[in-house]
């Protein structure tokens, strides 16, 4: 199934991903469901130690600032916002301590779609319960992307991780609120398509900086994506062409953007310093390699 075959189908989206994964895996649609279910316990419990701890990544650039923003006052006012971005960046927060996650679909990515997913059912107060087959759909989302390019930033740059994670999220936000099918593939689209390009650069090669972060913006940009499919925004570019763009796009970037450490916030003074003080060897930026 593609993307255009998932928007046409009657009634929940998710229940024809269920039903194809069921058929070409031949496990049990009980099984299936328990095991989302438990995917779905990690990510809360992983939100819920990220918002409590302070205590540095394994490199130390990262750790307190999901506690940080949800202990502060929201002088927005916008506790959506506030929820969904401190959730996302709990859970890659807890990543980078090596904490327990579910890679979704990547670790680098794995708060996308918990921040947006929690973080609009408890702003709602809906249980958890109600996120089952939104993360079902959200799988089949990331297995159609698949198809097209490798869900990696060491493949196409970040785009392929946190567009992909956004697009999950996206989809699986607009079931959850009542999307249709074509709606829910709008959303993943829309979010997609305005990853595109983004490099895959972390300083020291740790999964910290940009990407706790950046969980937390894209998270909020899969609800943004999320609130214009289900006013009944479309996306333009139909949205299998838009995996398509993204990965000739993911082969356009140069190997110093996709996850060699040797190009972008990587290649900062900054960054060679940091990479100095952990006992690594800073990357050469002026001369990098070919290939990659
Ligand atoms: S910058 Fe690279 S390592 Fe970090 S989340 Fe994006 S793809 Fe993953």
């Amino acid at each position: 199934m593609n993307f255009a075959d998932l928007a046409k189908v009657p009634g929940p989206a998710s229940e024809w991903v269920l039903r194809e994964e069921l058929e070409e895996t031949g496990l049990e649609r009980g099984f299936v469901l328990e095991v989302m279910r438990d995917r779905l316990r990690v990510m809360r419990e992983a939100i819920e130690r990220g918002l409590q701890s302070d205590a540095p990544s394994v490199a130390g650039m990262v750790g307190w600032n999901a506690k940080t923003l949800w202990e502060a006052e929201d002088p927005l006012r916008a506790p959506l916002l506030k929820r969904v971005q401190a959730y996302a960046m709990a859970v890659n927060e807890e990543n980078a301590r090596m904490g327990k996650i579910v890679a979704a679909p990547t670790a680098g990515s794995a708060g996308t779609v918990p921040g947006a997913l929690f973080g609009v059912a408890d702003h709602l107060g809906l249980p958890d319960e109600r996120l089952v087959m939104p993360l079902v759909l959200a799988g089949g989302v990331a297995k159609i992307i698949s198809r097209q390019v490798y869900i990696a930033g060491a493949s196409g740059g970040c785009q392929n991780e946190i567009g992909s994670s956004a697009a999950m999220a996206a989809a699986a936000v607009t079931e959850l609120l009542g999307g249709s099918p074509e709606a829910s593939v709008h959303a993943a689209a829309l979010a997609l398509q305005n990853t595109l390009g983004l490099v895959c650069d972390p300083v020291g090669g740790y999964v910290e900086v940009p990407c706790v972060m950046r969980n937390g913006f894209f998270s909020v940009h899969a609800v943004s994506a999320a609130q214009q499919a289900l006013a009944g925004v479309r996306s333009f570019i139909p949205p299998d062409e838009v995996v398509l763009a993204m990965a000739k796009i993911g082969r356009l970037l140069p190997p110093e953007l996709k996850e060699t450490g040797r190009g972008g916030l990587a290649c900062t003074p900054t960054a060679r310093r940091t990479v100095a003080r952990l006992g690594g060897t800073p990357p050469d930026c002026d001369d990098p390699p070919d290939g990659g």
